[in-house]
């Protein structure tokens, strides 16, 4: 319990990485052996701590991590992470020699990079990299054949770079209908056969692709089912094995009282008790990622579905309580709860967004704690202390 000691407020995120172990583990024991899984473990792995979750994917049984920016991989680089990282985004030409130095592998799309690459590398680095195709998600990615032939050119030429992959990402594998999944499938088939070399890596699917189909090429590129979401609601019920839910959010009641009928609560006096009704404080609020759009969401307190009142503060917000409880007591705002349960997905629909979005909100102020094996532990330099 010594995360519990470093920090000073009573509301905490709770990640319980023997729920991350085994969706890591459900999928790794689907794949084909030389299938390698990467762990996306970007945006602090998707808000639940990103060397905590890297290592506990790593020790399940992916072989590789991925991140959107340079920065994050340095992060977990400078967290004594020594496995392979790739950053999927895009990352100035001038910060090559940094991502060389720490044995970062970028994502190259652009012809103009290479060149710029080229003349800015010192002499006695080499960079690794994937080429990304876009074969219809339109955000990056080599569009046809002839760009993609003369950047493999310049990267031949250049022994300083190595071509370590290709890849592309799907923008519907998580939707029912998979013939857009078909066409950019065919495509990215098409234009890995205008490679003259294959590159070791060639990966595609995201988690719903994974799920779905057996596309996998040599890798596939976990990220939501790893920490136990769907990656849509639409193919929940075809997911081939139950995700387990691996973030739950707590907080405790700081302050009880009673109010009287016509008594208001926060501002603008939007809520007014109707009678005499039990009022708790909690120590949460949009400052922290609770978002004022949540006002009227239910969250559960000894095992009981109650209101959130009034309107979301910075730093607080109100629950009508069922009777008097005593200051200090439990309130999770996602999670179990004795046998109930508020999940990501359901404050997904009231907020009119996807899963992925929940846990990434929950802001930094929030403290992570972890619990392996059924215990919670505490985290030292990125090592996860038992
Ligand atoms: C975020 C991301 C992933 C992971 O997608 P999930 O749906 O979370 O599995 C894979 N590839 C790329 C390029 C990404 O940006």
């Amino acid at each position: 319990m010594v995360s519990q000691e470093q920090f000073y407020r009573d509301t905490w995120v709770e990640v319980d990485l023997d729920c991350i172990k085994e969706n890591v583990q459900q999928m790794k024991s689907r794949l084909p052996i030389d299938v390698e899984m990467m762990a996306v473990v970007k945006a602090n792995g998707y808000g639940h701590g990103d060397v905590q979750v890297a290592r506990t994917a790593l020790d399940a049984g992916a072989s590789s991590l991925a991140v959107a920016f340079l920065d994050e991989a340095l992060a977990l680089r400078q967290k004594g992470i020594d496995a392979p990282i790739l950053v999927l985004g895009a990352t100035r030409a001038d910060h090559v020699n940094v991502a060389a130095k720490n044995n970062i592998t970028l994502t190259v799309f652009q012809e103009e990079w290479i060149r710029e690459i080229g003349a800015l590398m010192e002499k006695d680095v080499t960079i690794s990299v994937h080429l990304k195709l876009d074969t219809g998600m339109g955000r990056i990615g080599i569009r046809d054949e002839s760009t993609l032939q003369k950047i493999e050119r310049l990267i031949n030429e250049d022994d300083r770079i190595q071509l370590e992959g290709v890849f592309t990402h799907f923008a519907t594998a998580d939707s029912l209908d998979l013939s857009y999944f078909e066409e950019q499938l065919a495509r990215f088939k098409e234009m890995v056969e205008a490679l003259h070399n294959k590159p070791k890596m060639i990966h595609a699917s995201n988690s719903a692709a994974a799920l779905r189909t057996t596309n996998y090429f040599n890798g596939i590129r976990y990220g939501i089912a790893m920490y136990g979401l769907t990656p849509s609601v639409e193919i929940k019920g075809e997911l081939p094995f139950p995700l387990k839910e691996a973030f739950s959010l707590r907080t405790t009641l700081v302050h009880v009282k009673k109010l009287a009928p016509g008594d208001k609560v926060s501002y603008g006096g939007t809520y007014e008790a109707k009678e005499e009704e039990w009022i708790g404080t909690l120590p949460i609020g949009y400052a922290d990622g609770w978002i004022r759009r949540l006002q009227g969401q239910e969250v559960l307190i000894d095992g009981m579905r109650v209101p959130i009142v009034g309107r979301i503060c910075m730093d607080q917000c109100m629950i009508k309580l069922p009777k008097e409880l005593p200051i200090g007591t439990v309130v999770t705002l996602i999670g179990w709860d004795k046998k109930e349960h508020v999940s990501i997905d359901e404050l997904a629909e009231r907020l009119d967004t996807i899963n992925y979005e929940i846990p990434c909100t929950i802001s930094s102020r929030v403290p992570r704690i972890y619990v392996k094996s059924g215990k919670t532990i505490d985290v030292k330099n990125g090592v996860l202390q038992a």
